[in-house]
């Protein structure tokens, strides 16, 4: 029997359960203390294990549901028979109880092309500055992205040195009950949703960039934007949390080195709520498969 609801709007729903057991194996591989780190091309281009199975999960997990999809992910893994323990096979039905937007009501499966950055901030999560991790799932029609959710495994997270920011700033404590982890989505023409939308104090310009990837061009490009602040986090999806939440007014990165799986969730996050985000040029981000 057809299910009532839209390819998108299933395929969003299982993307939010899958972005879920995707911070559970973040978090696992963590506690369990073995990251199997390898160098891509370069001691800041890193790969762990958590990459690697996340991947996995994820890629497996879309195939499964929706076999004629275009699943892109970010890590080169040689082809194997996935753990069944990875696959999730639940959709949220929260998801499935919204409208799905009428201009993506009649998009077929095969339409849609998915972009995964199974862990965002991998240098990050190497050194410990865990809160700054995400998972990305983006999905994109026609080119453009319409469709996202991030998983942030360990939001209410706090190291030594936050929890010292935190005081200073007289921000409340996560506290001993704080549910460790969160999922934000969204898709164009319906909104953004687990997270609580702010702007940065009136007045005041600041801007998020690289911490781990840094040029003397991006600096400079930085500099000549005569911030207030500047604040350097690692992660794509994590300095796009930083912008919604209103942390930082503006994520500048002049530097090639952020792929689409790294834009495409952040990006429609982004756009459902009023922002912006472009090439160098200004020019729009596409998500073709090619
Ligand atoms: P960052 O702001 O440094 O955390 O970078 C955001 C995303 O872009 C991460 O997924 C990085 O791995 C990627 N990225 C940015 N610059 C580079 C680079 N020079 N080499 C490899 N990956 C990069
Ligand atoms: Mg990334
Ligand atoms: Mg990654």
């Amino acid at each position: 029997m057809a299910s009532r609801h839209t390819v998108l709007m299933r395929l969003v729903a299982s993307a939010y359960s899958i972005a879920q057991k995707a911070g559970m194996i973040v978090r696992r591989v963590i506690a369990e203390g073995d990251l199997g780190i390898v160098e891509k091309t370069c001691a800041t281009d890193l790969q762990t294990k958590a990459d690697r199975l996340v991947q996995m999960s994820i890629c497996s997990s879309l195939a499964r549901k929706f076999p004629k999809l275009t699943i892109i992910g970010e890590e080169d893994l040689p082809p194997e028979e996935v753990d069944q323990e990875l696959i999730e096979d639940g959709q949220w039905e929260e998801i499935l109880k919204q409208p799905c937007p009428s201009q993506y009501s009649d998009i077929k499966e095969e339409d849609l092309v998915v972009w995964v950055d199974p862990l965002d901030g991998t240098k990050e999560y190497t050194e410990g500055l865990l809160d700054n991790v995400t998972v990305l799932i983006g999905i994109a029609y026609e080119g453009k992205a319409i469709a996202g959710i991030i998983n942030q495994p360990y939001y209410n997270y706090q190291n030594n040195e936050k929890e010292e920011l935190r005081e200073h700033r007289n921000e409340a404590k996560a506290g001993p009950d704080a549910v460790l982890g969160r999922t934000i989505w969204g898709i164009l023409g319906l909104g953004a949703f687990g997270f609580q939308l702010k702007e940065v104090p009136a007045g005041k310009h600041i801007i998020t960039t690289t911490r781990s990837h840094n040029s003397k061009l991006v600096t400079d490009c930085v500099t000549a934007m005569n911030p207030d602040d500047v604040l350097r986090v690692g992660g794509a999806g994590n300095k796009i949390i930083q912008l919604i939440e209103g942390k930082a007014s503006a994520y500048v990165f002049a530097s090639p080195g952020c792929k689409k799986w790294d834009t495409c969730a952040p990006e429609v996050i982004l756009h459902a709520v009023g922002g912006k985000l472009t090439d160098v040029h200004g020019n729009a981000l596409q998500y073709n498969k090619e």
